[in-house]
């Protein structure tokens, strides 16, 4: 049986949980233990996806299509283990779940209620799917002493009281402010929310407390006194330069050690910690750096582009420089002279998106590195705007637009649009006709993708992901080409989360122009890659290879794109 280790967040949000949580993780992994990381919501969404990237940050796609919380993208960046759908759950869904089987009648006439049907809904979420694991991390979100989080602690409780303490651990992390005006760092916010937890049952075992200065005696003794835990259990948790080296400060502030002291495992094996102290290293004495301008949307907000930002800095990693990214809100660059914002940027990259603010700004980022042989990536809206470009610009189509945000004019094809637009609908095996609108369940587009063998179906009514291209899909580059030799590879698997496709019936025209399609999904029916060849580097993916990156394994695509930006950089 695996050991499950609880950690809750006290006073304030945007600790660091996450980070936490994953260093932990990878702390573990050092020793030699299988790791599972797991991230409760207690909000009302069934998921994130529909959640706005001002709102909640980045959504972050798994290998099966879940779109979830973007902790878990540093779950996966941390340890290496891929996240699942049964990785991440919320309020929401659990609900969801117990309003079905209820409407079914499953209860049997039961009344049903939040003790005990929701929590041993969450329970059996926190236990499910682990075989050949040691350790469950599980972080709670949100802070101790909001309503939603009740059902998710007292789950908590639950399970350390029937499986006892050597089982299961309770860590606990909290802000300890500086006050400037007395000069002093203050443990009372910590004591409350301590006092909150115990409140309903829960003892900590360990503190982690966050920082801005390094903790001094008097207060680690008094967080310990009065919150009942040992002095080598309250963790210093200081801000570091970059989350990579977060796991090395906490090894070095004892968290690790505490963690094994408290499950009785004496005898665990020492870290091996070299790849981490490696890519400190790395990190700390870059050999150079690049400049490249991320004109986007949501860029007032980190969080909303985190798994790039991440993927950039591991690109960086790997040719060794430090990248500065310089991040443009696409409607700065529809102003009068708005382009000027681009002059002297190693190299351009537009990443993903939904509606029509600010794509003309992008449309303009992506003529900007065209016409000035700067290297561009376009990803995922990122392309479909380079392909709106390239249709404006190369190939006279004037109005060239998606249907995500207008018509095209004259009741032309569609450039960008969902593939029903232009497709006939598709035969599903075993289906005799076409789907069509007025085929009950499937209204509107009945069009989908090949997916192990299996058709999925792109539905407006299916439940989970709307009507998205959701999860990791293959896709078949193109021999000789720029991206088949960045992969070196002629297959690869990324993970997709869009509505609208490229036309593929364009592709020849764009062809002529000098535009290759180099690579497309597995069934052949949508554009996943373009570039041009007669450029010193451009690229637009319709697929996020930045939720694949990882620091020890940088994605081609990022270490190629940073490679480019160096080759620029000393041009200019
Ligand atoms: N809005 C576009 C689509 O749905 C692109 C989505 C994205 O960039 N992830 O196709």
């Amino acid at each position: 049986m695996p050991r499950y280790v609880f950690i809750t967040g006290g006073v304030v949000s945007s600790l660091g949980k996450g980070i936490a949580t994953s260093s932990l993780g990878a702390l573990l992994q050092a020793r030699g233990y299988k790791v599972r990381l797991r991230k409760l919501d207690p909000y009302l969404n069934i998921d994130p996806g529909t959640m706005n990237p001002f709102e909640h940050g980045e959504v972050f796609v798994t290998d099966d299509g879940a779109e979830t919380d973007l902790d878990l993208g540093h779950y996966e960046r941390f340890t290496g283990v891929a996240a699942k759908q049964s990785d991440n759950t919320t309020t929401g869904r659990i609900y969801e779940e117990i309003l079905a089987r209820e409407r079914e009648g499953k209860y049997r006439g039961a009344t049903v209620q939040v003790i005990p049907h929701v929590t041993n809904a969450i329970r059996d979420f926190i236990t499910a799917e682990i075989e050949d694991v040691d350790f469950v991390l599980c972080e709670i979100g949100g802070t101790v002493g909001d309503i939603e989080s009740l059902p998710f602690l007292e789950a908590i409780r639950q399970m350390r009281h029937e499986m006892g303490s050597e089982k299961t651990l309770f860590i606990h992390l909290t802000l300890i402010p500086h006050l400037e005006a007395v000069g002093e760092m203050k443990t009372k916010p910590t004591q409350h929310s301590v006092a909150n937890l115990r409140a309903i049952g829960i003892q900590p075992d360990i503190i982690i407390c966050r920082s801005a200065r390094p903790l001094p005696p008097e207060e680690r003794r008094k967080i310990a006194l009065f919150c009942s835990v040992a002095k080598e259990s309250v963790i210093e948790g200081q801000d570091v330069p970059s989350i990579y080296q977060v796991p090395l400060f906490y090894h070095k502030n004892g968290l690790d050690d505490a963690v094994l002291a408290a499950l009785g495992m004496h005898d665990a094996p020492k870290p091996d910690l070299k790849k981490w102290r490696k890519i400190g290293k790395r990190l700390e004495k870059p050999e150079g750096g690049v400049n490249i301008a991320i004109v986007g949307k949501y860029v007032g907000v980190r969080d909303a582009y985190k798994s790039l930002e991440e993927a950039l800095i591991h690109g960086g990693m790997s040719q060794r420089v430090a990248v500065n990214l310089k991040w443009l809100e696409a409607e700065r660059l529809e102003e009068k002279n708005g382009i000027h914002h681009l002059e002297g940027v190693h190299a351009v990259l537009v990443p993903g998106g939904f509606g029509k603010r600010g794509t003309e700004g992008m449309i303009s980022a992506a003529h900007f590195a065209r016409t000035r042989r700067i290297p561009y990536l376009g990803i995922c809206f990122g392309m479909q705007m380079a392909v709106i470009e390239i249709g404006r610009n190369l190939l006279s189509m004037k109005n060239a637009i998606s249907t995500e945000f207008d018509k095209m004019p004259n009741n032309e094809e569609p450039l960008i649009g969902e593939s029903s637009e232009w497709e006939q609908p598709a035969l599903l095996p075993g289906v005799e006709k076409p789907l069509s609108k007025s085929h009950g369940a499937l209204v509107g587009l009945a069009t989908g993708w090949e997916k192990e063998g299996e058709f999925i179906t792109r539905t407006t009514k299916s439940l989970r992901g709307g009507t998205m291209r959701l999860g990791d899909q293959e896709t078949i580059l193109i021999k000789r080409s720029l991206i088949a030799q960045i992969y070196n590879i002629n297959r690869i698997y990324e993970r997709h989360r869009h509505r609208y496709e490229v036309n593929k019936r364009y592709m020849p025209a764009f062809h002529k122009e000098g535009v290759v399609m180099s690579g497309q999904s597995l069934d052949r029916r949508f554009p996943e890659v373009i570039e041009i060849p007669d450029h010193p580097w451009y690229i637009g993916v319709q697929y996020h290879p930045e939720l694949k990156s990882r620091p020890f394994e940088p994605h081609p695509l990022f270490k190629a794109f940073v490679g480019a930006a160096l080759e620029q950089s000393r041009l200019v």
